[in-house]
């Protein structure tokens, strides 16, 4: 059987929002007084933006066959990951076979290892692999999820991050997740109002939605241990990603300490399968939350949820939009998605890339059926309005 050959790739940046969802504007709630390892700075308490949350923008790396189909996918990454992309990883691209997705991310893999391992370098890798996944499905005219074997329910259902849980819930999710606002550094005076604001959240929603803490690498062990206690009154079902992504130890530790029944989740800062063996072999959390366009691209999303299946663990993505979608509806051990309020007041649903992508579906009521996933490839396109800019090429 004949397979396309990959012909070009070739790498892009994007501006304002996009699949770096931090690069908005002024008045977003993501851009509100949350925590952060920087809190403890007070010159940048105040906005993600002022310590450069956005510097990096969105990337856009684009896959044409020689049969002149056209694959592409959207990551963090920007300038950097593009140079990565055109002056490194290319080599690795062109002229292989469409179906040589398992050999390219071995080859991007190791080329980069001197350099990689993590970080920006597996965003790009990530980049370069979903797009090859949605060159293969429009060659195929078969959906992601079918490549993967096929979705194992009918329909997705989410929970909302953002920070108006109350809506989310009258919008038809199945939960609310807060980003933390106040640090460490903010003291007694700060944990009170983090708690205050939960215990609204709470009156507002009743007992059985759910309601979580975001609190972005910004806490330590202590902290994060009272916070867990103090929360547990007020129904938190899980606290996130409460210590740096490197505390593996600190994990284990808080995972020991929170109230019985309270979910300890991390993993949206971790790459590869060997990051995730390092959280799952050490007990650090119940839930691992990997971006699909951050950890390694679905190629290694489908080992890294091999091994959480075999440690008990639920994999449940960091944002990612249809990226997500597509590998999320495959699992058994995926039950539910997350949804990335986009909306400045997370008054409404948006697309989660908007503006960047056309055709990108949201959940209506909370859900999400099969049947929309179910076009070539990842099922998106590009906005031609938005205007991408190619910073190198080869
Ligand atoms: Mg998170």
């Amino acid at each position: 059987m004949s397979m396309p050959t990959i012909k070009h790739v070739r790498a892009f940046t994007l501006r304002g929002g996009g699949a770096d969802y931090h690069d908005q504007g002024d008045g977003h709630w993501i851009d509100d007084h949350i925590s952060t390892p920087m809190a403890k700075y007070p010159e940048y308490r105040q906005s993600r933006r002022s310590f450069g949350i956005n510097v990096l923008g969105t990337l856009v790396v684009e896959v044409e066959a020689s049969d002149g189909t056209v694959g592409f996918a959207v990551t963090t990454g920007g300038e950097l990951g593009a140079f990565i992309v055109e002056k490194h990883l290319a080599r690795f691209i062109e002229g292989a076979k469409v179906t040589d997705i398992e050999k390219i991310w071995d080859q991007m893999f190791n080329a980069t290892l001197y350099y990689g391992r993590k970080g920006i370098v597996l965003n790009t890798i990530s980049g370069v692999d979903l797009a090859l996944w949605d060159l293969l499905g429009k060659v195929r005219q078969e959906p992601v999820h079918q490549l993967l074997g096929g979705p194992v329910r009918d329909e997705l259902q989410f929970y909302a991050t953002g920070a108006r849980p109350d809506l989310a819930k009258e919008m038809g999710f199945i939960g609310g997740k807060l980003a933390l606002q106040h640090g460490p550094a903010e003291g007694e005076e700060g944990l009170r109002k983090n708690i205050e604001t939960l215990a609204t959240m709470r009156e507002r929603v009743g007992d059985d939605f759910w309601l979580m803490f975001d609190c972005w690498m910004s806490l330590d062990l202590n902290y994060a241990t009272r916070l867990a206690n103090a929360a547990s009154e007020f129904g938190l079902k899980w606290i996130e990603e409460a210590l740096p992504p490197d505390d593996y130890w600190g994990y284990a530790a808080l995972r020991q300490q929170v109230p019985s029944g309270m979910l300890v989740t991390t993993g949206e800062h971790e790459a590869t399968r060997w990051g995730f063996r390092m959280l799952l072999e050490m007990g650090c959390c119940d839930i691992i939350q990997p971006d699909v366009g951050w950890c390694g691209g679905i190629t290694e999303l489908i080992k890294i949820s091999a091994l959480a299946d075999a440690h008990n663990a639920l994999v449940v993505p960091h944002g990612s939009s249809v990226y997500s979608y597509h590998f999320v509806i495959t699992r058994t051990n995926s039950p539910f998605s997350e949804f990335l309020m986009m909306a400045p007041k997370a008054d409404q649903v948006v697309p989660m890339f908007n503006p960047q992508l056309l055709d990108e579906p949201i959940p209506i009521n909370g859900r999400m059926k099969a049947s929309v996933l179910d076009k070539p490839g990842f099922g998106v396109r590009l906005n031609p309005e938005c205007q991408l800019h190619r910073p190198y090429d080869h």
